[in-house]
């Protein structure tokens, strides 16, 4: 895969050289390239702001740098049969859609990545309706809260799309049995010592009996979501649980209707 981010702080992005997202890098799985955006600007001071239309507070970022900008790092890739596809732009915005799990698995799909870090109050919009014609254009939040730039995003949704990369991650099997991968939060893990400061480790798990700790493990998956993300279950297919798994429902205070959960009123 190939990402390019576009910031005007490029040495934000630094921490990309560190760990698995650097050693993807140094194998050659991810090549990633982050760009100043004042290198495409023209001017003597390299500005890329100016007053928004309209007025009110804060600035915008110009749209002349992000067109060269964007222009300079577009390829198109070969989606196979002659078909050009699009390289999809991420642009990072508090008014975008919300990334997830999902999403990261879909773009960990495409051929190239393009971020465009904002600043300030943003990117003025037209930078958005031409790159259309060149890109998959996607505003992306990280969560319902307001960051200063794009730059943070960035970190975050590249190390969940990079993660998903082949070879990236030693073991593929983590990958399987993580939150938000089958839409349900992960159960509680242990380590060595198996007692420490007076609390034990939950005594299935040092059974050596697989089948009753994964169903543990499920159970635990359960509770844990119902009590911390209770709405992740609204999507949640309950058609086809064991009886087992639906006691444990049913004791979290949810009957099953038509494969759905639903929280009893009495609950
Ligand atoms: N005025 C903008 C608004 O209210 O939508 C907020 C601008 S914010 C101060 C500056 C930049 O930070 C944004 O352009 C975006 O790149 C980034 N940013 C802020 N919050 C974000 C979030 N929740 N998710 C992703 N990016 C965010």
């Amino acid at each position: 895969m190939r990402i390019d981010v576009v910031s005007i702080f490029p040495e934000y992005l630094a921490p990309l050289e560190l760990s698995l997202i650097g050693k993807a890098r140094q194998d050659g799985l991810l090549k990633l390239t982050v760009h100043d955006l004042r290198d495409f600007t023209t001017d003597r001071h390299r500005t890329v702001d100016d007053t928004p239309y309209g007025g009110g507070a804060g600035m915008v970022m110009k749209p002349e740098p992000w067109a060269q900008a964007l222009g300079a790092v577009a390829g198109t890739a070969a989606a196979g049969e002659g078909e050009l596809r699009k390289p999809v732009l991420i642009v990072p915005s508090p008014a975008g859609e919300r990334f997830t799990q999902a999403i990261a698995h879909e773009l960990a799909e495409e051929e190239q990545l393009v971020f465009a870090c904002g600043r300030y109050e943003g990117i003025d919009e037209r930078v958005l309706e031409w790159a259309a014609d060149h890109f998959t254009v996607r505003p992306m939040s990280l969560g319902d809260y307001v960051l200063n730039g794009g730059e943070v995003a960035v970190l975050a949704m590249v190390e969940a799309i990079g993660r998903l990369l082949p070879g990236v991650v030693g073991n593929p099997e983590s990958l399987v049995e993580e939150s938000h991968s089958d839409g349900l939060l992960e159960y509680p893990v242990y380590t060595k010592p198996s007692s420490w400061r007076g609390r034990d480790v939950p005594a299935v798990l040092l059974s050596g009996n697989h089948g009753k700790i994964a169903q543990w493990r499920r159970h635990e998956q359960y509770r844990r979501t119902a009590e911390r993300r209770p709405d992740l279950l609204e999507a949640f297919d309950a058609g086809t649980l064991p009886r087992a798994d639906r006691t444990a429902f049913a004791d979290l205070g949810y009957d099953i209707e038509d494969g759905r959960l639903r929280r009893r009123a009495d609950a």
